[in-house]
């Protein structure tokens, strides 16, 4: 069962070293208050200045080569870099996507004249994507696509609806998943990804928000919308082998385990103020899991440091980590006695608000527990 391979990982001296930097970078960006400590800041913490920063000491496009604006430092280094930059609650959310898969989706399908024109730019934290894939009737199934693309002079045009979008609101392009041929007994078949520039005067961007009133997706309309020939990325037909290969990168890395953890390091110091001894015991617990998570998340990050694509193993530490995300705020919510608040001024009942909020979607969004359960069956059943 070698896709089950999860081997620990011991980074490299390199990789430490620039773990240190990176937190030395954050602690100041935190003491300065030009960052706030959030939980769930790679999906809710748009700030673009933040991500320029980063694109300025190259921590963004660290998978891509250099002639494209990348520093190649490779999945390790770049494993170090998130973990610290979400351990730290920092707002990622404007770069994330285009960083963790629409870029290295580029580097893969793109043409030279798309590489050149979107990856420095993504590099630099300057350009921002969002994912294309879910529709009104279909998230889990994306097979069942309705976007069409029909052919037209020069390109094709667009109609059809995307849900869930994160981000579309100030994204410069997005990734859409849409059928370019009808619908035969082969369903995966006949679909191919767009690179679709944003905004767009035919492209309707309705925001969807949350309970709070908080807004990072969206339902984005394509009305007859123009995608030149030179915006198809990789093959038309291709799409379901090349989106497939853009899942395992939006579902490998570690905010599948950290999207809580601020929230942790605030109940442990309100604990610790407390003098509380007995929940002690119930942190550990936590903490324990979160470190085998993050060992877990790490020899994901290893196999792909080795040019592997861990698909399946990173299903299972989706699987772990997600439940891992809510269980912390559950466990934390009981042991604190603090009730939520999404309008206090005080750190601790603010962030459990924003977590219990945001807490349903994470064993959803990236495809749901039960769809990598599948993949993961399916697996061991075939080995
Ligand atoms: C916070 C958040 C951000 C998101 N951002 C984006 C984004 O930027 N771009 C984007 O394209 N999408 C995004 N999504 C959408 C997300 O990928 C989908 O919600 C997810 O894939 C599930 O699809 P669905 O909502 O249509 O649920 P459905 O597919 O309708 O599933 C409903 C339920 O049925 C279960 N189910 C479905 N099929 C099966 C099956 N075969 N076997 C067993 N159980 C099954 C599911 O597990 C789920 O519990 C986001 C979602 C969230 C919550």
């Amino acid at each position: 069962m070698d896709f089950m391979n999860l081997q620990a990982v011991a980074l490299p001296e390199s990789a430490e070293q620039l773990r240190r930097e990176v937190r030395a970078f954050l602690a100041e960006e935190l003491a300065s208050g030009r960052i706030q400590m959030r939980p769930d800041q790679w999906l809710a913490g748009w700030d673009e200045e933040f991500s320029k920063r980063l694109g300025a000491r190259g921590w963004i496009g660290m998978a891509f080569p250099r002639e494209y604006g990348g520093t190649e430092a490779g999945a390790l280094a770049r494993f170090v870099v998130t973990e610290e930059l979400l351990a730290a609650g920092a707002p990622v959310a404007a770069h994330w996507i285009a960083d963790r898969q629409s870029g290295q989706a580029l580097m893969k399908f793109g043409t030279e004249e798309q590489r050149q024109t979107f990856l420095p730019a993504i590099a630099r934290g300057e350009c921002y994507f969002a994912i294309g894939m879910s529709e009104p009737d279909t998230g889990s199934d994306l097979a069942s696509v309705r976007t069409r693309a029909t052919r037209v002079e020069g390109g094709w045009e667009l109609e059809g609806t995307k849900i869930w979008t994160s981000g579309a609101h100030h994204a410069h392009a997005m990734i859409a998943l849409v059928r370019t041929e009808p619908v035969t007994e082969r369903r995966h078949a006949g679909l191919s990804q767009m690179i679709v520039e944003l905004p767009d005067p035919s492209i309707e961007i309705r925001p969807i928000r949350l309970l709070t009133g908080e807004h990072h997706f969206n339902e984005v309309v394509f009305n007859r919308t123009f995608v030149p020939d030179s915006r198809v990325l990789g093959q038309p037909g291709s799409g379901w082998m090349q989106v497939t290969s853009e899942l395992g990168l939006e579902r490998s890395g570690p905010e599948r385990i950290l999207s809580t953890f601020p929230l942790l390091v605030e109940a442990v110091r309100h604990l610790s103020r407390a003098g509380a001894t007995p929940d002690r015991v119930r942190l550990g617990e936590l903490v324990s899991r979160l470190w085998v998570l993050r060992q877990m998340s790490l020899a994901v990050a290893g196999r792909i440091e080795e040019g592997e694509d861990p698909a399946v193993a990173a299903a299972i530490v989706k699987d772990l980590g997600t439940q891992f995300e809510g269980l912390l705020v559950e466990t934390t919510r009981l042991l604190v006695d603090i009730a939520p608040d999404p309008a206090s001024e005080a750190l601790l009942p603010h962030m459990l608000s924003e977590s219990l909020i945001h807490s349903p979607a994470f064993t959803l969004r990236g495809g749901t527990n039960e769809i990598l359960r599948g993949i993961i069956s399916k697996a061991v059943t075939a080995a």
